[in-house]
């Protein structure tokens, strides 16, 4: 993706320069700012933003998390790539920032390298969302026909139930995102479709016994959720 503008919200100055000098040396531009407040101003500024790296405990009126669920109210972000950035490691923490709207996240210390791998995922979802009404999605041996709602592992279709498709779909349509079970719940429940947190890991269970050999697209996220693979 060109000309990626990312947003570093992140107190510690160490840690702000850090990600801003990785960014930049991606050849990302990079606004940083310590505070969601001022945050709120750059985009209040007009300014386009793509993707943003926001560290949960924050000073000022708002914390991290709570701008990112200020992001996914405002109609130019609601759908912009959030990677949280937090201290707090127990997964109920990090449940709660993902519940919030974030699309991923990344426990401290952490290696530049690593968040760096993962803003990457995060904007190939982006451009891969970006690409309108894609139809067929492939990962390697595993295509997925949208409109057919059909599966193919390895040119052979696999037979999944309703339930099975609507959790893949939801995955493979956004690689790196973690997916929370609150969160495939309020995605896949309808009418004919009744699921709780536990049912959600036997649908995933069955979907990957399905998926055979490309079963391992789909990894578990132990105590949080679940995340599509990146093909990379
Ligand atoms: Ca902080």
């Amino acid at each position: 993706m060109k000309n990626t503008h990312i947003l570093v919200v992140e107190d510690e100055q160490d840690i702000r320069d850090l990600i801003s000098f990785q960014m930049k040396s991606e050849g990302h531009q990079v606004t940083a700012v310590e505070s969601a407040d001022k945050a709120v101003s750059v985009l209040e500024r007009g300014e386009k933003i793509d993707l943003f790296i926001i560290d949960w405990m924050l000073p000022g009126s708002m914390n991290g998390l709570e701008f990112t669920k200020k992001l996914r109210s405002h109609k130019s972000y609601m759908s912009s790539p959030v990677i949280m950035i937090t201290a707090l490691t127990q997964p109920d923490n990090i449940v709660s920032g993902l519940d919030a709207g974030a699309d991923d996240y990344i426990t401290k210390p952490f290696d530049l390298t690593v968040l760096q791998a993962r803003v990457r995922v995060q904007l190939r979802g982006l451009e891969l969302s970006q690409k309108t009404a894609e139809d067929k999605l492939i990962f390697g041996n595993l295509l997925i026909e949208v409109s057919k709602c059909r599966v193919l592992v390895q040119k052979e279709e696999v037979t999944l139930t309703s339930t099975e498709f609507k959790i893949l779909l939801l995955l493979a349509q956004k690689p790196g995102h973690v997916f929370t079970r609150d969160q495939f719940i309020s995605n896949i429940q309808g009418d004919n479709v009744f699921v709780t947190g536990r049912t959600i890991d036997t649908h995933i269970a069955g979907l990957r016994k399905k998926l055979g050999e490309e079963a391992n697209v789909i990894e578990t996220i132990r105590g949080i959720g679940y995340r599509f693979k990146d093909e990379s």
